[in-house]
């Protein structure tokens, strides 16, 4: 018995010490959504959270505008594109700036879940692209795309063209990639302030959800999902959270 609980003790260490490899949170099952609040203490909030993403967007109930303006500025960069154990993520080296209501945020990187995981009214489509950014003091905006099967995305071509297949693989992306270039020509889109959509599924991110999805063809879908086939939360609790159009 006592054996027993020193290698419990000791498999929460190694799940600490290298937590960002360790994939033992998933998205079905034993370890699924349900019950991301009771793998970790640190995870307390994924249940307990007021504040948590995704959300389902109701459109009639979305009245004002935000008083932020929203500016992005991208460029042309190299990356890495990292099979995580739950998502593709794509890491550019200096891929630019988003700035809210002047204060600015680095963009970090950018991951996919299918289908997506905002809704609006209802609706959820087959993929969503999450572009997170960092700010200097450590807050979190996030700009999520929606994707519609369509024409195939000329952006995300080398990203698709060579995906990592296992958890813990890493390419360096062939040439560069803008991400301004993900964007919808039109940037109206729904803010509100959410959480992280995976554990520890910490509060106070910036949400900039893009209301005109770009397309993506069904085979760079295909490609993604033979990968991850449902990596998707369930939308959360709005909890008569304000959410706004943005520009
Ligand atoms: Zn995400």
């Amino acid at each position: 018995m006592k054996t027993r609980i020193a290698i419990a003790a000791l498999g929460t260490l190694l799940f600490t010490s290298f937590s960002n490899a360790a994939a033992h949170w998933t998205y079905q099952g034993k370890t699924g959504t349900s019950q991301w609040a009771n793998l970790e203490a640190d995870y307390a909030v994924c249940g307990t959270g007021q504040r948590q993403s995704p959300i389902n967007i109701e459109t009639r109930k979305v009245t004002g505008t935000a008083a932020q303006v929203i500016g992005v500025s991208y460029a042309p960069a190299n990356a890495d594109v990292v099979n995580n154990g739950h998502t593709i993520q794509v890491e550019p080296a200096n891929g630019g700036t988003l700035t809210i209501d002047g204060v600015e945020y680095k963009l970090a990187q950018f991951h996919f879940h299918t289908p997506s995981e905002e809704k609006i009214d209802g609706k959820s489509y087959p993929l969503v692209a999450h572009l997170v950014h960092k700010s200097a003091e450590g807050k979190l905006a996030v700009i999520a795309v929606l994707f519609r099967t369509g024409k195939a995305n000329a952006t995300l071509k080398p990203v698709f063209a060579s995906l990592p297949a296992k958890a813990g693989d890493k390419h360096v992306l062939d040439g560069t990639i803008n991400v301004g270039d993900l964007l919808p020509a039109k940037r109206d889109n729904y803010t509100f302030i959410g959480s992280l959509t995976t554990p520890p599924c910490s509060e106070d991110v910036r949400w900039v959800v893009m209301k005109t999805p770009v397309s993506i063809s069904s085979a760079q879908l295909a490609a993604f999902r033979k990968l991850y086939k449902m990596n998707a939360r369930p939308v959360q609790a709005v909890n008569g959270r304000e959410v706004l159009v943005g520009r």
